[in-house]
């Protein structure tokens, strides 16, 4: 008998979407092509962020190559020059991705920002395209030019082509010191290519102050992504390093995404109450504007704690449901169900040796959080490539 397909519960009718995610790597390892990373959107704009960066030109690449996903969602128009799959990937990255914000360092989180570096570059030469291009950072960088400006050939505005790279202090000083140092790679920030952002733990930032614009560009973006987006980040337990979460918030409708890099249970005894670091993040959710929870499960239910190294099961996972009811910012009458919430699982580990079960281990982790969900939150393995609206 087949297994039961279970996990395919992709919704795409997105008319009351207000967020699309792409996800462009949805696992935990072994495969590199497919490393923890997805890139989000208000619904109508076509500039993204990423979300980790563990995978970016596979994911970009399965994303672009199933053409009619993509242009249902998205206005991309590549350069004439852009014919292959490649090219357009590359164009995809340099045009469309604005920053990264990155959880913590571990390499399956940051190695596809590393690779793709070389190639993540908008170069000016970009706005005498002809047909021109308008959209992407192009637009944006178009509608922030004088009309002088806007004449002349080649107006190297400086703005937007270092992209930000964004987490709190122990992941960016990772990055720093031990990747992009000139010894592991090239030091591609100290050539203009990217800024680097320093968030403080829990601070509340506009997501526009984490793009390299100035403030009247900033006054011109009024009332487009990235604008009127609020980010608050949050320290995580995650074994012996810090991980992060990162709260967005729409400032005009109030709806809130989160997004949760690795964490969960120690192997070890690490002065790091992992789920308390998680209850400070509830209790900054209005939970009647969630919109959906980003966290991983790395290992089916049965794995002992000792194998954990940080992160978490299925059971750890619908486990923290109730204090997310309990903890949030609550309506009147109480919000008892998450049936408006989706829960997007990131990081399943792949097993490469035999599995137990006649269902796959995608199978297997979705059948567990979904045998026991008390709170009827919308669970969804996500699939490399395939948009999901939020
Ligand atoms: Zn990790
Ligand atoms: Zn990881």
């Amino acid at each position: 008998m087949a297994p039961p397909k279970l996990y395919q519960n992709y919704d795409y009718d997105c008319s009351r979407a207000s967020f699309i995610t792409i996800p462009l790597g949805t696992a935990g390892g072994l495969d590199e092509s497919n490393l923890s990373s997805f890139l989000l959107t208000k619904k109508g704009s076509n500039v993204f962020i990423a979300l980790d960066a563990g995978t970016i030109w596979a994911g970009v690449s399965q994303f672009i190559s199933s053409s009619s996903k993509c242009s249902r969602f998205f206005d991309i128009t590549y350069p004439s020059w852009a014919t292959t799959v490649d090219q357009k990937v590359a164009w995809f990255i340099r045009n469309h991705i604005l920053g990264y914000f990155i959880g913590h360092s571990h390499l399956d989180h940051v190695q596809g920002l590393i690779e793709s570096s070389p190639e993540d570059y908008l170069s000016s030469i970009a706005f005498d395209f002809k047909p021109p291009i308008n959209n992407g950072l192009l637009q944006i960088l178009r509608s922030l030019l004088s009309p002088a400006q806007q004449q002349q050939s080649n107006p190297s505005p400086t703005i937007l082509q270092k992209k930000s790279i964004i987490g709190l202090p122990y992941t960016i000083n990772a990055i720093q010191t031990h990747l992009f140092n000139n010894v592991i790679f090239p030091n591609l920030p100290s050539f203009g290519r990217y800024e680097y952002f320093t968030l403080d733990n829990t601070v509340k930032y506009n997501l526009i102050d984490l793009v390299t614009v100035n403030e009247t560009q900033k006054s011109s973006m009024k009332g487009q992504f990235p604008n009127n987006i609020q980010i608050t980040p949050f320290e995580l337990c995650h074994n012996d390093i810090m991980s992060s979460a990162f709260l967005f918030q729409d400032m005009t409708t109030n709806e809130q995404i989160v997004f949760f890099s690795d964490t969960g249970v120690p192997s070890g005894n690490y002065n790091c109450d992992w789920k308390e670091k998680i209850n400070v993040v509830w209790r900054n959710i209005k939970i009647d504007k969630l919109k959906a929870i980003f966290i991983e499960s790395s290992f089916t239910s049965n794995t002992s704690d000792s194998q954990m190294y940080g992160h978490l099961r299925p059971k750890d996972v619908m486990a923290l449901m109730e204090p997310l009811l309990m903890k949030s910012q609550q309506t009147i009458p109480r919000t008892t169900s998450l049936r408006h919430v989706k829960l997007i699982i990131e990081h399943i580990k792949p097993l490469a040796n035999q599995f137990y079960s006649r269902l796959s281990l995608k199978q297997q982790i979705f059948k567990e959080l979904t045998d026991n969900n008390p709170f009827n939150i919308n669970v969804i393995i996500p699939q490399q490539g395939e948009p999901i609206c939020i």
